[in-house]
């Protein structure tokens, strides 16, 4: 490939790699080339298929795509379809598993109890901090409401 007279070269496809040769091309309507010592785009973010079970895998480690920014995620949308990826996280005491952060599932298994959302909604976490509740009454309070 012949560089002598480009003007702009990215070195690596990753996100910023990637999103800066997108703009050079589509705003100032130059030639831009990208390389990339890796064998494919994206850098870090890449993901692929698992042949054997059809599975979308990260190779470099899990990546989950936040923003609040609705220009942002559409930007992205034009290039990739997401999925539908939902991030739980489990930790083990004791030899048992429990959701985190904590939630109602985790203080239910925790406690061995059933509390119900709208039990909660009594607010008495506030009262258990204002001093004007004890933890141990908040929970059977809540379990007998
Ligand atoms: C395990 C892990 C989990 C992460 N999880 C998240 C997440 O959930 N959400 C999130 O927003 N961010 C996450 N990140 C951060 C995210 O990966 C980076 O912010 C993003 O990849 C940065 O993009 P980049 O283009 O700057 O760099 P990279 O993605 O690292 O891309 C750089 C590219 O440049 C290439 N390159 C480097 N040097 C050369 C060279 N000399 N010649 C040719 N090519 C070169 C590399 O091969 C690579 O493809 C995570 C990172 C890791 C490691």
């Amino acid at each position: 490939m012949d560089l002598t007279n480009l003007k702009y070269l990215v070195v690596g496809s990753g996100f910023f790699g990637s999103v800066i040769a997108e703009r050079i091309a589509q705003d100032k309507n130059e030639p831009v080339v990208v390389i990339d010592k890796r064998s494919h785009l994206g850098g870090n973010c890449f993901s692929q298929i698992d042949e054997e079970t059809g599975i979308e895998f990260h190779k470099y480690g899990t990546h989950i795509f936040h923003t609040s920014n609705e220009r942002v995620l559409k930007y992205i949308k034009r290039f990739t379809a997401l999925n539908s990826y939902r991030h739980q996280v489990l930790t083990v005491y004791r030899d048992r598993v429990y959701q985190m952060p904590i939630n109602l599932e985790t203080i239910n298994s925790f406690y061995g109890l059933n509390l119900r959302p709208s039990v909660l909604i009594t607010c008495r976490w506030a009262a258990i901090s204002a001093g004007a509740a004890t933890s141990t009454g908040y929970f059977s309070a809540a379990a007998s409401g």
